[in-house]
């Protein structure tokens, strides 16, 4: 049986084309800079992110790292909102890695810090204090359902910083589904930040690697750091083949994984039982959850979605609340069997009053 996957856009598989273009890559040694397809995928992020220079590297969370490092020094503080990934989903290596400082702030609805509280929050020049060095933003905003926030809150975030010599990084994991989403090109967002990165494997469906991108003096810089984490890979090329096809042929079809979120959304709101707010879906991600008086766990919902139906779905910030996530693997077919199996599965437990939802408007 092949699974159908919602748990996260991580678990795309590369495409015929990338495995071809794996095969036939033109490679070198990368850590002396010769590999031709590395190079010319770092080219090519950098200019769709208006930034000079690129580095690729292992990982969304070693681009956050290497980023986090390059910016600051040991015993320096980050701003960073207080459920952003880089503060809660990296093992916490800006600290034991780095010696930098987190200094969480709350976020609003849609993942914004408050722009007093972020001024506030900067330290003044006190020997007891730690340095601000760096404000740490995310776009789209993983924790509020993939929120793209808008360019202008990243001006405003902008302005702080150039008022206190800080600098700004984007943990752009998935930047250009919220480029997509805002109807404006990536380079527009990041035009605001000193540097971003961003996942070549989730929606974009390359097999391996992220993009970090910033002036040619940083990188530079990023390159060290990266090379001090291990990060530094030979004929990486191999990988990198992928990352091309991810940028030039996967950018545009991301707003399909929108409009499919949206219609998920919309099924899962005529369940009896599911709660969901399909106008709170901008990206690929959609957050329900379970009624409190349904009879049911959610682990057990996502257990009997994987053996009746072979739906893969997981819990996601509370032991009812679930994350689904639509990208290259989930069409309207998919969207309309989780639909219909979660519809299912609190009707036979309950019996009765949990129709089928009617997909006839669609
Ligand atoms: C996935 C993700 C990362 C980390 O990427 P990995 O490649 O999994 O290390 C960082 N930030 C956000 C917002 C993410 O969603």
């Amino acid at each position: 049986m092949e699974w159908i996957d919602f748990r996260s856009d991580t678990v795309t598989l590369p495409t015929p084309g990338m495995r071809e273009a794996m095969a036939a890559a033109v490679v070198g040694d990368d850590v002396y800079g010769e590999d031709p397809t590395v190079n010319a995928l770092e080219q090519l992020a950098a200019r769709m992110v208006g930034k000079e220079a690129g580095l690729f590297v292992a990982s969304g969370t070693m681009g956050n790292l290497v980023a986090i490092l390059s910016h600051a020094q040991r015993g320096d503080e980050a701003i960073v909102g207080i459920d952003a990934h880089s503060y809660c989903f990296e093992a916490g290596g800006m600290a034991s890695l780095g010696g930098v400082i987190p200094r969480p702030l709350p976020t609003d609805a849609q993942g914004k810090m408050d722009l007093g509280e972020i001024e506030a929050a900067v330290r003044s020049d006190n020997v007891h204090y730690p340095k601000s060095r760096l404000i740490l933003v995310e776009n789209s905003y993983g924790n509020r359902q993939g929120f793209p926030l808008p360019v202008s809150y990243f001006a405003s975030v902008r302005e702080i910083a150039r008022r206190h010599g800080l600098s700004v990084h984007m943990d752009g994991a998935r930047l250009f589904n919220a480029a997509v989403a805002l109807g404006v090109t990536a380079d527009e967002i990041v035009r605001q930040v000193d540097s971003v990165s961003f996942c070549l494997s989730k929606g974009l469906s390359a097999p391996v690697g992220s993009i970090l991108c910033g002036s040619a003096e940083f990188i530079h810089a990023a390159r060290r750091i990266r090379k001090s984490l291990g990060g530094g890979m030979r004929q990486a090329g191999i990988l990198a083949a992928a990352g091309m096809i991810a940028l030039n042929e996967m950018v545009d079809r991301l707003a399909e994984d929108h409009t499919n979120a949206r219609q998920l959304a919309h099924g899962l709101a005529e369940v009896d039982g599911i709660g969901v707010d399909p106008d709170s879906v901008k990206t690929n991600m959609v957050f329900f959850s379970l009624r409190d008086d349904i009879p049911l766990s959610g682990e057990a919902l996502v257990h009997r979605l994987k053996e009746q139906s072979g739906i893969l779905t997981s819990t996601f910030s509370g032991p009812r609340h679930f994350r689904a996530v639509t990208h290259q693997g989930i069409g309207p077919a998919q969207v309309a069997a989780l639909v219909a199996a979660i519809a299912g599965i609190l009707q036979s437990e309950i019996g009765g009053g949990y129709g089928q939802p009617d997909w006839s408007h669609n």
